[in-house]
């Protein structure tokens, strides 16, 4: 396998996935044809109308769910093994994210058992009240950043709500979802309630996409592949969630405490490489401390410790694969022809140590201005661009001058600036005197186009539901026609 290249066989028959720390072999998946996607879609309908899990109880079904987080937790060193070699993410990291694909599905089990419907008012000789109905058959998409997790922040939600759910891994890291679905059925999940496909996203994900079987697709991924699913999925009326890119802004005023402020920068783009879409991409310090910061975040990144995943000091593992690797490193040197400086990495790291593996140094640019291409276009890699910011209101129309409205992060020590400008700011998520902090109790997506729609928290189990009212007529008189 030629570094740099998909990580398929010809005939897209197998999909091979390789360790970006040294480019060897982790194990092989067989590709889902394209020709079996019916047979999938009417398996996981055969399983919704069937099955017992959709009318299960809500305590029974709390109770499968809660055997399906023990079990993840108990496999949680093999797991987060496997995970570190499919995505390059450094060991500890993958364990974090085992640990929290376990609490998903723990956290759901409580949702699902405690959950309550609505009772309205009567407004006449009726009851009236609302429940939530499972959509049927529901795909979940997921992207390569943080397999595992990602994998049950969505399917943990979309069983809980009864559906059947198909599930489609990226081919840069198809392991994990396999491993899942195991898991699973062996923790007493119906067959066929969870299937997993396996293929590239532009064949095998658009025929899910496309397929009038599936009612609701739930995706996490990049904005451009969000835009073409959602073009497909609103010309035939199906429900999207979409949790997609982002170019966050990580914002240091001069009356913060600049040493925390300048560790939580650094963490915030260089943690998992970059790849992940909170990112704090662009970071924009007030002038008056602009030169300090930047050069302390700069000293940061030239001392990071850029390491194989599995080494027990490692800060920065590799990128996910080889080829993002080189989509980063073009993306940079794209940026750079508009101008820029680089205070610090801006290169593939060379050495016996990186050669066999898909390692891009930290990076600190400045010198761009706030519509330049590495200011506004989401690289997913560990580079921050640096600008500087003269008051509110500048800070304001330069933080929102992008496409995206994900995250963002602020660092003051007035609380009432702090809120202000978190108020105001287009952002799904505002970090104050913090930076990436998630969980499964907090919902999550973005503004703008980094996505519609949020996850996690207890409305999560509604987004993979529609709500019905239902009249239960209380009268013993003959309904009259003129009311
Ligand atoms: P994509 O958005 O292309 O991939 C995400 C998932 O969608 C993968 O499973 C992919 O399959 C699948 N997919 C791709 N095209 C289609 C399609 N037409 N219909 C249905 N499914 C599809 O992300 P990439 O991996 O290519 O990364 C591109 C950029 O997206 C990154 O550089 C980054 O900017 C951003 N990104 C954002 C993420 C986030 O967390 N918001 C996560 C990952 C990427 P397959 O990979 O098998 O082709």
């Amino acid at each position: 396998m030629p570094l740099g290249a998909r990580a398929m066989t010809p005939a897209d028959a197998e999909i091979i996935s390789i360790d970006p720390a040294d480019g060897s072999i982790v194990g092989t998946v067989e590709a889902t044809p394209l020709s079996a996607i019916d047979a999938v879609v009417a398996r996981a309908w055969e399983a919704f109308r069937t099955s017992p899990w959709r009318a299960m109880l809500p305590q029974r079904k709390a109770q499968v769910m809660q055997e399906i987080a023990r079990r993840i937790a108990a496999e949680a060193d093999r797991l987060a093994t496997l995970q570190m070699r499919d995505s390059g993410k450094p060991l500890a990291e993958c364990r974090a994210m085992v640990d929290s694909a376990a609490g998903s599905f723990r956290y759901y089990a409580g949702v699902v058992e405690t959950m309550e419907t609505e009772v309205h008012p009567a407004r006449g000789a009726y009851v009236a009240m609302t429940v939530v109905e499972p959509f049927g058959v529901v795909a979940c998409i997921t992207p390569w950043n943080s397999p595992i997790m990602n994998e049950a922040s969505k399917v943990a939600p979309a069983l809980a709500a009864g559906n059947a759910v198909i599930l489609k891994p990226s081919e840069d890291t198809p392991l994990l979802a396999p491993e899942l679905a195991r898991i699973c059925l062996e923790a007493g999940l119906p067959e066929g309630q969870l299937q997993v496909v396996q293929g590239r996203g532009e064949t095998v994900g658009a025929a899910l996409v496309a397929h009038p079987g599936v009612r609701m697709i739930s995706f996490t991924g990049g904005t451009q592949t969000g835009r073409a699913i959602g073009k497909v999925a609103g010309e035939r009326l199906a429900t999207v969630a979409l949790e997609l890119g982002g170019k966050s802004p990580h914002i240091v005023f001069a009356d913060a405490d600049l040493d925390l402020a300048v560790a939580a920068v650094a963490a915030g783009i260089f943690g998992s490489a970059g790849q992940s879409c909170v990112a704090g991409s662009r970071l924009f310090a007030e002038e008056s401390v602009y030169r300090q910061v930047v050069d302390a975040v700069a000293a940061r990144a030239r001392a990071v410790r850029v390491r194989h995943p599995a080494d027990p000091q490692v800060e920065v593992g590799p990128l996910c694969s080889f080829h993002h690797r080189d989509k980063v490193a073009a993306h940079v040197a794209r940026g750079l022809a508009q101008g820029g400086t680089v205070l610090a990495g801006g290169a593939i790291p060379t050495g016996a140590d990186y050669d066999a593996g898909a390692y891009y140094l930290p990076t600190v640019i400045e010198g761009l201005g706030p519509d330049a291409l590495l200011c506004q276009e989401e690289i997913f890699g560990p580079v921050l661009v640096a600008l500087p910011f003269a008051d509110e209101a500048d800070l304001i129309a330069k933080a929102d001058g992008t496409a995206f409205g994900l995250a963002c992060g602020i660092w003051s020590e007035s609380f009432r600036r702090a809120w202000r400008i978190g108020r105001t700011l287009e952002a799904g998520s505002v970090w104050i005197n913090t930076y990436k902090q998630s969980h499964i109790s907090s919902p999550f997506g973005g503004f703008k186009a980094s996505g519609i729609g949020r996850e996690k928290g207890i409305d999560g189990l509604r987004l993979y539901g529609q709500v019905k009212s239902i009249f239960l007529g209380l009268s013993d008189q003959p309904m009259s026609i003129a009311r």
